[in-house]
């Protein structure tokens, strides 16, 4: 799924981003490598009698600004390479929004769509049985990633309560509400992206119903926010799964494509009255053709690597809103800003998720529960105060060309490159960056 390399090309943005900071040596140097990796093999007894064993992982990258906090993704395409570069992004990420948490990741290689329910399980529950000495509520939190559910979590926080010995709800974040999850949590990335994109419009004089989005991707992130976007009043024209793309030029009924999409699991366009369905004209297109699609939003929700040096150049959407992790690599960065393309960065964009898993790891913690209103609310003043800051940036403006597309990943990354000093504490804000 992920090039070996993608470590290394995360680095490179960091190298580029620390020419604003004035960050010590030696915090450079220890945020280069990983701090803790284990590696583990999980016996699981399939349905059918047989053993087989998965390989699984987890990545503490950095824990100065606390316990390390990242998701855990279920795929083939899983290695140890892209789980230590997922883990990287989420310590810039926890220190962009400043969170209290370092950055972690975990996976699994394996493709959950072939396992039976109970399969599932007894590998979910597998995996935590392998890392439970390495994680906990005050060492490192896990969280739900590419197909990992809710459901999933609740087994994971089950499991590691079972170790223990007492009921450890913090342990694991996006759990079930009935199992200390938050209210809000399932849809906090889509809305964090959403409320990043409303403030940002405005500064480009397209209102909704002006505004053409094509998001690849419909899952918890992309389906969730393709609807949020479409009940707003914006166009949305396209919108992907792994198996391909849907578009209609006048923007598709994404309320219908999403209940199609539950009831058979194939994305469609259909047009709904009561119980009678019906197609509606569209046409079907590759993942490679949206991502070239002549629209203003373009909205990577699916995988990393997808917007590289191949395809840069071909890219005719005027902002890209990065919903996935790493959807763009620096190379296609650098084509991008050429064009005059904006990228809001991931670590902006899509850190609604674990800003409500933050939320969701105080109400556990403190044992009082917050209402979706209070979730929301915060949600939404601390996603948009970022988005503002990082838009109203002095080094913003130090460019000939205010505001210049390369602007915002460019100062993003500052934000990434800041945590915590080891024993001192720097600004992780503008205030951190060299005038
Ligand atoms: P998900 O499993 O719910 O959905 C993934 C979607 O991507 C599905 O629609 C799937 O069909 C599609 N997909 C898979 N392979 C594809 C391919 N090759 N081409 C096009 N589409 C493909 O996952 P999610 O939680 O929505 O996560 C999506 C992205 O958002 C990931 O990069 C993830 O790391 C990132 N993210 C998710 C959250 C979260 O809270 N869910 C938080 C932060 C970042």
């Amino acid at each position: 799924m992920m090039s070996d390399s993608l470590l290394s090309d995360a680095s490179q943005r960091l190298e580029q981003a620390l020419k604003y900071t004035s960050i010590s040596e030696d915090a450079i140097e220890s945020l280069k490598f990983p701090q803790t990796s284990l590696s583990v093999s999980i016996p699981v007894r399939m349905d059918d009698g047989s053993l087989k064993v998965f390989q699984g992982y987890r990545v503490r990258y950095d824990d100065t600004r606390g316990p390390g906090k990242g998701g855990v993704r279920y795929h083939p395409g899983v290695t140890m390479d892209e789980v230590q570069s997922l883990a990287f992004w989420m310590t810039f990420k926890c220190a962009a929004l400043g969170l209290p948490f370092g950055g972690a990741k975990g996976g699994i290689t394996v493709n959950p769509k072939v396992l039976s329910r109970m399969e599932l399980e007894r590998l979910s529950r597998g995996y935590i049985d392998a890392i439970a000495d390495f994680i906990g509520p005050d060492i490192d939190i896990l969280a739900p990633d590419v197909y990992t559910n809710s459901m999933i979590m609740g087994w994971m926080m089950d499991q590691y309560s079972i170790i223990r010995r007492f009921i450890c709800p913090a342990v694991v974040t996006g759990k079930p509400i009935g199992m200390g999850g938050s209210l809000g949590r399932e849809s906090a990335t889509a809305l964090g992206a959403f409320f990043v994109i409303e403030a940002m419009m405005p500064k480009f004089d397209k209102p909704p119903a002006a505004t053409t989005v094509a998001i690849q991707g419909f899952g918890n992130a992309g389906g969730i926010l393709a609807e949020l976007l479409y009940l707003a009043g914006y166009r949305v024209v396209a919108v992907s799964d792994s198996q391909g793309a849907i578009y209609s030029r006048n923007g598709l009924d994404i309320l219908n494509v999403r209940k199609a999409k539950e009831a058979t699991r194939d994305i469609r366009a259909p047009y709904c009255d009561g119980s009678v369905c019906e197609t509606t004209e569209h046409e079907v297109l590759t993942n490679a053709e949206l991502l070239q699609l002549d629209v203003d939003v373009l909205v990577p929700a699916a995988l990393e690597n997808q917007i590289t040096e191949a395809n840069a150049p071909d890219v005719q959407a005027k902002l890209i809103f990065e919903v996935a992790n790493g959807p763009t690599t620096s190379a296609a960065d650098r084509i991008l800003e050429e064009k005059g393309i904006y990228v809001f960065p991931d670590i902006l964009v899509n850190a609604g998720g674990v800003t409500v898993s933050y939320f969701e790891w105080v109400q556990n913690r403190s044992g009082l529960y917050w209402t979706l209103d209070e979730v929301n609310q915060k949600l939404q003043s601390r996603i948009v105060e970022e988005a503002e800051r990082i838009w109203r940036s002095p080094v913003i403006s130090q460019f000939p060309c205010a505001r210049q597309p390369t602007s915002m990943p460019s100062i993003a990354w500052v934000k990434r490159s800041a945590p915590k000093e080891r024993g001192t504490t720097i600004s992780t804000g503008v205030g951190g960056i060299k005038s």
